[in-house]
């Protein structure tokens, strides 16, 4: 049985007065689905004292050392965090992270006892030129490393052109790429039956009904719609409910 997770990702956003829409967040009855938040970095120490889980956006591949502005998965874990992405569509764009260095990333957030959300999407181009499921492969067969399990790994399917645009895929697009990366965890991993998979891109209170109702959806990857309690909690409620 997978446990549904609503996680949102607060991205490079949120000051300290932040932490007042996280706590209406994690005080409302979540009914069974497991909450995460992953905010910015500054901002863990003070949300780990909250009941709900919280985990960073991305971690360094190495414990410790020369790394001027990266935070180790050890780093996370010791301010209370359970969790990590690794693999953001925006990491892979803005810092040029490539799936051998996600892997390396997943790796270390294994050590860490972190629960790695490794996410992985195709963009526009790649999916009006039917390349989507071909991409899916590659950034699972890269990014996720063999020692990954039910336990320590969540996948988050993201198609880039949906992050941040108000753009949802189809309700059969989804499933298919969700079908097609449960059938591939099922080939690679004997508990591969029991990986989460989240959808994410654009999910709103508006349309999470819906996406929920898809078979493989095990919850949802929020952005946007994570940033305050009114957004978020109707998602949550929507996870609960489907
Ligand atoms: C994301 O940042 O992972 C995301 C899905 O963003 P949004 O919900 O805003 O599209």
């Amino acid at each position: 049985m997978r446990r549904k997770l609503a996680a949102g990702n607060w991205k490079m956003n949120g000051l300290a007065a932040a932490v007042t829409e996280a706590a209406a967040i994690a005080a409302y009855d979540a009914n069974g689905v497991d909450v995460l938040i992953c905010p910015p970095a500054t901002l863990l120490a003070q949300m780990a004292t909250l009941p709900m889980s919280i985990g960073g956006q991305d971690c360094h591949a190495r414990t410790s050392g020369a790394h001027t502005g990266d935070i180790s998965a050890e780093q996370l874990a010791d301010t209370g965090a359970t969790y990590t992405l690794t693999g953001h569509s925006e990491r892979r764009t803005d810092h040029g992270e490539t799936d051998a260095m996600i892997n390396a990333k997943t790796m270390a957030a294994f050590a860490a006892n972190l629960t790695a959300v490794v996410c992985i999407g195709e963009t526009l181009s790649e999916r009006e030129t039917n390349k989507t499921l071909t991409v899916i492969d590659t950034q699972l067969a890269g990014s996720v490393p063999d020692t990954a399990s039910a336990a320590n790994t969540v996948i988050a399917y993201e198609p880039v052109w949906a992050i941040g645009t108000g753009k949802v895929p189809t309700n059969d697009q989804i499933a298919q790429v969700h079908a097609h990366i449960r059938a591939r965890l099922s080939k690679r991993f004997s508990d591969g039956a029991d990986f989460r998979i989240l959808y994410g891109g654009s999910v709103k209170a508006s349309n999470a009904t819906e996406i929920f109702g898809i078979v493989d959806v095990d919850g949802a990857l929020v952005g946007g719609a994570s940033l305050t309690a009114a957004d978020f909690t109707p998602i949550i409620a929507a996870l609960a409910a489907s």
